[in-house]
């Protein structure tokens, strides 16, 4: 799984099941990569969690990234059990030897470190200097943890900067890619719930990616997993960064809609989440907007008084009522 260099964005998550429990821990990363996960990491919060590391790792098939804080131990049990990369910043690792055996071990096996930067753990002496956790004090962390692998002659590096707050997370980034040209994991740290922590994550990323920062996307919602998937896929379509699944159009409705737009909708999203090729949809209340978008998706519908207008590649197929709209509009789909 190339990260940067001009490959595709990757979408990762992280487990949120207990590392020690291999298999919830497997269970959950194997539906992870069906939903279209290609990394998962993985929090190493003791040894116990370390040495699970090399089932869990032999019983998937994308790349697993040990998360570490501190503990060099963990971090060293964890490459010997194979994982494919670590999440550690070298600068709380502790003592020089330390942080020279475990780059030495992920040197040895030429897998990448992250640096993850993030604004609820900056060191002491930064929060002294800046006041806050503020973009300059989150890129001058950076450069800290950088400076020990560089010394050490390491360059498979990745980092992230991450911030509750968007724009100080935005600015974070946008400082370190003018002095810095490593792979950078983009995300809003701790977001929030599902709601509020989409928009944030939306709105964060979204203006990392189309300013062309971000190499590897990660979502962290208080929610499922999945959804992180599926919110991170959904920001990358929409900036036509990558393909995945159906692109659902649909109207808001008003005054002149005379079918259940809202619902149809709303059925028509559930039903198209197993759908993983490129599609565009269209689900538009009256002839106003509706004939335009429902001719320029692959297939729509454009309601009228009880009834819908199927369409298909610019092309009405077919007058269907209101009651058989949803079914008619799946057949085409899957046809
Ligand atoms: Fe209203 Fe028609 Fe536009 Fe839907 S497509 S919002 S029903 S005008």
């Amino acid at each position: 799984m190339p990260v940067g260099g001009g490959s595709p964005i990757s979408v990762q998550s992280m487990t949120k099941t207990d590392t020690r429990d291999v298999k919830s821990t497997v269970k959950q990363i194997k539906s992870l990569a069906k939903s279209g996960c290609e990394i998962i990491r993985i929090a190493v919060p003791d040894i116990e969690a370390a040495k699970a590391l090399g089932s869990i790792g032999k019983s998937v098939t994308i790349p697993v990234i040990a998360d570490i804080h501190f503990d060099w131990r963990l971090a060293l049990e964890s490459i010997k059990q194979g994982v494919d990369g670590l999440r550690i910043n070298p600068g709380n690792i502790g003592a020089k030897w330390k942080v020279a055996e475990v780059v030495a071990a992920a040197a040895d096996r030429q897998i990448p470190i992250r640096i993850g930067v993030n604004a609820g753990s900056l060191s002491k002496k930064l929060l002294a200097k800046y006041g806050h956790p503020t973009p300059e004090a989150l890129v001058e962390g950076a450069e800290e943890h950088i400076n020990i692998l560089e010394q050490l002659k390491f360059r498979e590096i990745k980092v992230s900067l991450k911030a509750s707050n968007v724009t100080t997370t935005v600015d974070a980034y946008r400082l370190f890619s003018r002095r810095f040209r490593y792979p950078l994991h983009v995300g809003v740290s701790e977001a929030g719930p599902a709601f509020t922590g989409i928009i944030k994550s939306s709105v964060g990323i979204g203006i990392l990616l189309a300013e062309g920062l971000g190499d590897t996307v990660r979502v962290s919602l208080s929610t499922d997993p999945h959804e992180e998937i599926r919110v991170a896929y959904e920001i990358l379509k929409s900036l036509g960064l990558r393909e995945k699944g159906a692109n659902i159009i649909s109207c808001p409705t008003c005054g002149r809609c005379q079918i259940d737009i809202r619902g149809l909708a709303a059925k028509v999203e559930s039903r198209l989440k197993e759908i993983d090729k490129p599609l565009t949809v269209a689900v538009m209340g009256c002839a106003v907007n509706g004939p335009g978008e429902a001719r320029e998706a692959d297939i729509g519908i454009a309601g009228g008084k009880g009834i819908g207008l199927l369409f298909r590649k610019g092309k009405i197929i077919k007058r269907v009522e209101e009651k058989d709209l949803l079914n008619e509009l799946m057949k085409e789909i899957y046809k």
